[in-house]
């Protein structure tokens, strides 16, 4: 028969006895059992086919010449290849001596003769079921040692980043504890500027009206004496008193936003773009212009900023305008949380390098000789909205028209 197709036997079982009568009987009966068998006549034939193959059980005899069954025992248990078989001893000495001593050197069990073949197979199933549920026991164990060392490893991992983490973390709480006393010590230089501005512009304003007023003064006490060049001068001079008392004022009323006491009220910004164009009725008309405006929500807000909002972008509007009389579009959207409004005209439009610049102070891109104007209105119109928790921003082609997008936070709950 083909070794391929033999039933895969119970155990291997080395038999040791230096008779080989009961060598043979032993593999017999094993053999019929189910039991695969080698068999030695001597302990040191016993030992090299332990250790060169190891089996799953020994029987093993106690006396034989040369080295006795103790002797081969104890050499089994010293070799680590062969340490954990399990070793029956089979002996005629019944002797509680002899037993005491079998297991004293590492036996598993002592099966006295003549021995009952049942019980033979009894012991070796139940020693072969422990030996393999040691070596279970011991697979299991290395799988767990390698699990917690895998463990170890991935648990130092995580400590190491916890590390780095906690690094970052007081990292940008240090920076982020700078930024504020940053953020706290600008707002102070605001706010100090603002005051500056504001009280400079305040006393820059007397002196100037006296200047006016004395050049008047001037030019009428002495209207007739006077030649056409002077006169001319000081018609100059009063322009400029004129333009320096424009500017100033602008430049108080943005130096003054923040520090209005005028309350936050819910106010429908219908009303607010009637008040604006209402204001700007001249220019409207002037110019034939038409602004295009629908419902429009209400939102919280000081009132007298909002107006100045809207009459600074529509004024613009007007200003800027292209040969076609102009026409404003007026929309507002609810975005997430906030209102986006947009204000869309057909004028001259911007190019896209100056869109950040005309909300600075003082920026114009239009010169003063065809534009009147002092470059402080978007400046006004970029701090009203911030200092309502929105921000504004443009989008433009020059020659196309511009758009002005601003959001105003959306809160109906404060209505
Ligand atoms: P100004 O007093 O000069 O109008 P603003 O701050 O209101 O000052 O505007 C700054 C500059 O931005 C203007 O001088 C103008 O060049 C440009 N600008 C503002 N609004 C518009 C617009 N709707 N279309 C084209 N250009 C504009």
């Amino acid at each position: 028969m083909n070794s391929a197709h033999l039933p895969t036997p119970l155990a291997d079982v080395l038999i040791v006895d230096d008779e080989p009568n009961n060598l043979r009987l032993l593999s017999t009966l094993l053999n019929n059992q189910g039991y695969k068998t080698r068999s030695a006549l001597s302990g040191e034939v016993a030992l090299k086919a332990a250790h060169s193959t190891p089996p799953d059980l020994i029987l093993l005899d106690i006396a034989m010449p040369g080295m006795d069954g103790y002797q081969v025992c104890d050499r089994l248990r010293k070799d680590s290849s062969t340490c954990n078989i399990p070793v029956m001893f089979i002996s005629a000495k019944d002797r509680a001596f002899d037993k005491v001593k079998a297991f004293a050197v590492g036996g598993v069990d002592y099966i006295s003769k003549p021995f009952q073949v049942e019980e033979v197979f009894a012991r070796i199933e139940y020693h072969l079921k422990l030996y393999r549920l040691q070596l279970k026991i011991e697979e299991q164990n290395i799988q767990l040692q390698t699990e917690i060392c895998q463990r170890i490893e991935i648990e130092k991992i995580m400590v190491d980043q916890n590390l780095q983490l906690q690094q970052e973390i007081e990292h940008r709480s240090k920076i982020e504890v700078e930024l504020q006393q940053a953020n706290a010590q600008l707002a102070l230089t605001n706010k100090e500027l603002e005051q500056f501005a504001a009280v400079a512009s305040h006393d820059l304003r007397s002196p100037l009206t006296s200047i006016s007023a004395y050049a008047q003064l001037l030019e009428f006490r002495n209207l007739k004496r006077l030649d056409p060049e002077s006169i001319d001068y000081l018609e100059k001079i009063l322009k400029l008193c004129d333009r320096m008392n424009l500017l100033i004022g602008d430049l108080l009323s943005y130096a003054q936003l923040n520090q209005t006491q005028e309350p936050f009220n819910p106010i429908p910004c219908k009303a607010i773009v009637a008040q604006a164009c209402e204001n700007l009725a001249t220019e409207i008309s002037q110019n034939q212009a038409e602004i295009i405006y629908g419902d429009l929500p209400a939102i919280k807000g000081a009132e007298s900023q909002l107006v100045q909002l809207f009459q600074n972008l529509i004024g613009n509007a007007i200003k800027y305008r292209r040969e076609e009389s102009p026409k404003i579009h007026i929309n507002a959207q609810l975005k997430e949380d906030c209102y986006l409004f947009t204000v869309k005209d057909n004028g001259l439009g911007i190019a896209d390098k100056d869109r950040e610049e005309i909300f600075q102070v003082f920026k114009r891109l239009h010169g003063q000789g065809k534009y009147s104007g002092t470059g402080i209105g978007l400046a006004i119109c970029r701090k009203i909205i911030e200092r309502h928790g929105g921000s504004i921003w443009i989008e433009s082609q020059l020659g196309e028209g511009s758009t002005f997008y601003f959001t105003l936070p959306a809160n109906p709950s404060a209505m």
